[in-house]
């Protein structure tokens, strides 16, 4: 059976990006790898859409978002961080490690913060060094306007503005330099068409100021952004990088450039609106009041089993789909389409649940779930 991915990390990687690590290993002080490199970082600056250095670090997302809290604030310092889901949680729970001073949020899974809640929230707390932020919350599949948030945030105060854009890198329009931003990652097993173990981290000139500018020793070893930005001046990395995943992030990347940014943030936009489409004429209903291009959750039918349906579309149909999680697993699925996918992946996954719903029984009319997909592209 051929077996279709469709989570919102890992995703799917193309056939010429896995031969490209299929090459023999090279050593990373030599020429031929920095080269690549260089390479990487200016690709990676077209991106995130910003003249400021993107480090690449031998970690998951995780570890930028780690990397970026330790690096930037001390005990004490005071973070408002937005709690949307559980990647918004994350954030809280870095923040309370590294400074144990976190105003949390907390935001109705499904919703996005609006820019009057978080002027009021700086308000309240002017004191506030930081605000982090999720561009595309995967848990809940629900993106915030980080455009309006940045600028309300500038608008009122001088807190950094740290954006975990891990599954909007890619799929939705991001202009880190235009927006203000001063902290970008994004991982390599989501947007980028990778396997997982890299971070890639957008680091603003305010923040390499500060970072530059502490005189103590923070907490922190190998997740530090002074040691990834001093090496990343000469096309270096402080210890030895994942060659073999950066030797494939360049092949990605190169065609993404070939794609055109914008081009791919509207790929991501037509094949979610299908995506919605599809799942809604089959009776299903959508759960994110503003749903993200990277990944659409949706309600489980009423009295539909979640370990059949799931184990239906698996090993009956060959499709991996993510579960709901906390409060939400076992109501909701989501379906990622994140990356590596066209339009012919949409008629796939749609088609798969069709075939599930038919299994268990569950009544729609045959067929009306694809032909939406098909009539949301044929009608471009
Ligand atoms: C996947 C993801 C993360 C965590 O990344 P890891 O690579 O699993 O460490 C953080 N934030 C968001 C929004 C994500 O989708």
């Amino acid at each position: 059976m051929k077996k279709r991915l469709f989570t919102p990390g890992p995703t799917p990687v193309p056939e010429n990006v896995m031969l490209s690590m299929a090459a023999p290993i090279i050593h990373h002080r030599n020429p031929e790898f920095m080269e690549i490199l260089q390479q990487v970082h200016e690709d990676l600056q077209y991106l995130f859409r910003t003249t400021q250095p993107v480090v690449v670090m031998t970690c998951s997302g995780t570890g930028g978002m780690e990397a970026s809290i330790s690096s930037l604030f001390g005990p004490g310092d005071k973070v408002i961080t937005v709690n949307s889901g559980k990647f918004g949680e994350r954030w809280g729970e870095l923040v309370r490690v590294f400074t144990g001073n976190c105003v949390e949020e907390p935001v109705a899974w499904g919703t996005a913060i609006t820019p009057e809640r978080i002027v009021e929230l700086l308000r309240e707390h002017p004191d506030a060094r930081g605000v982090c932020l999720t561009h595309s919350e995967t848990s809940t599949g629900t993106a915030s306007d980080i455009k309006a948030l940045c600028a309300a945030i500038h608008e009122e105060s001088d807190a950094l503005i740290l954006v975990d854009g891990i599954t909007a890198i890619g799929a939705h329009e991001f202009h880190f330099d235009e927006w203000g931003a001063d902290i970008c990652i994004t991982g390599s097993q989501k947007g980028l068409m990778m396997p997982p173990g890299l971070a890639l981290i957008a680091v603003s000139e305010r923040a390499r100021d500060i970072i530059e500018g502490f005189r103590h020793e923070r907490p922190q070893y190998y997740l530090s952004l002074k040691k990834a930005l001093r090496y990343h001046a000469d096309d270096d990395t402080p210890f030895t990088p994942a060659v073999t995943l950066i030797i494939g992030l360049s092949e990605a990347l190169r065609m993404i450039r070939a794609e055109g940014i914008e081009n791919v943030w509207a790929r991501h936009a037509r094949l979610a609106a299908a995506c919605r489409l599809g799942c809604e004429a089959l009776g299903m209903r959508l759960f994110s009041s503003s749903p993200s291009f990277a990944v659409t959750p949706v309600w489980l039918p009423e009295g539909v089993d979640w370990k059949e349906f799931n184990r239906i579309l698996k090993t009956g149909n060959g499709i991996t789909v993510a579960a709901g999680q906390d409060e939400f697993a076992g109501r909701i699925f989501r379906i990622s389409h994140l990356g590596y996918y066209d339009e012919f992946d949409m008629l796939s996954v749609i088609g798969s649940l069709e075939f599930t719903l038919k299994a268990m029984c569950v009544p729609f009319e045959i067929g009306s779930g694809v032909a939406a997909v098909q009539r949301a592209f044929l009608a471009d």
